[in-house]
């Protein structure tokens, strides 16, 4: 579904991603860990075109994201075209940005209803399920702010799912919760995961990944280092820098 080749990002003098190749199959959950500052965010952005790469290509579905081939030359597309391709990704971040000014139901529903322009009363129906597939039924007609962290972000959750995307990319979205609402938020993408979607998600949860991803792939310094089921990176890591990066959870 999603496939990443020889990957290039710069940001000024900076080289970020130094070649990253990845391929992520429909239905797997592939989890990234890394340290701070090895390019995992930026990667992801990349792959919904929140950023630019500089080389290299990324293809999900079959499709260039940012670019298109035409008469054998690779030509930028523009924004218009890259908003379409984003729609297909949803995206939760480590702040779940919801409207504060919309009820849970407003949130879920914006931009099916906003942006894809489909019929209402269907977009509220399927939101509605949505908002009881995260355990959150009873609140679709509360404010952002009379939630809990980690209700917060499964609406967060609920409200990418409400535009049916392909791909689903979580950027730490735990980091940001107090310890006891993490549980809530790694089940709800646990069931997701059992559910069949594909996902790519940034985290430092060893015990998410190690039962949850089907890989789990290493990034220090702008490359992926290592690559393999979780139990062959996460117990027997063959990299000295994963060694010493999974050696802090211990
Ligand atoms: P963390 O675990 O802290 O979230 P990360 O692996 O997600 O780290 P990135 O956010 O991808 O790392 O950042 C990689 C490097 O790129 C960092 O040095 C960061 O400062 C730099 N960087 C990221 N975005 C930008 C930007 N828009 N402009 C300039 N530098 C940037
Ligand atoms: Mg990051």
């Amino acid at each position: 579904l999603v496939s990443a080749r020889g990957v290039r990002k710069q940001f000024g003098p900076l080289q970020v991603l130094k070649g990253v190749d990845l391929d992520v199959h429909p239905g797997e959950v592939v989890v990234i860990l890394g340290p701070s500052g090895s390019g995992k965010s930026t990667f992801l952005r990349c792959v919904n075109h929140l950023e630019r790469i500089d080389a290299g290509s990324i293809t999900v579905d079959g499709e260039l994201v940012g670019y298109e081939q035409r008469g054998g030359r690779i030509h930028r597309l523009p924004e218009r075209r890259i908003a379409r391709t984003r729609r297909q990704i949803g995206m939760v971040f480590q702040h779940f940005n919801l409207f504060p000014h919309l009820t849970v139901l407003g949130n879920v529903i914006e931009a099916p209803v906003g942006v894809l322009r489909e019929p209402k009363a269907e977009v509220v129906e399927r939101a509605r399920a949505l908002l009881d597939k995260v355990g959150l039924a009873d609140k679709a007609d509360s404010y952002p702010r009379q939630l809990s962290g980690g209700q917060q972000q499964r609406v967060a959750i609920a409200r990418a799912l409400a535009m049916r995307p392909k791909l689903m990319l979580f950027d730490e979205p735990t980091s940001a919760l107090d310890p006891e609402l993490v549980g809530e938020v790694l089940g709800t993408m646990r069931d997701l995961a059992a559910d069949g979607l594909t996902m790519v998600v940034v985290t430092h949860e060893i015990s998410f990944a190690r039962e949850v991803a089907d890989r789990v792939v290493f990034m220090d310094g702008g490359t992926i280092v290592e690559s393999g089921t979780p139990a062959e990176v996460l117990d027997r890591p063959a990299n000295p820098r994963t060694r010493a990066f999974l050696a802090r959870f211990l």
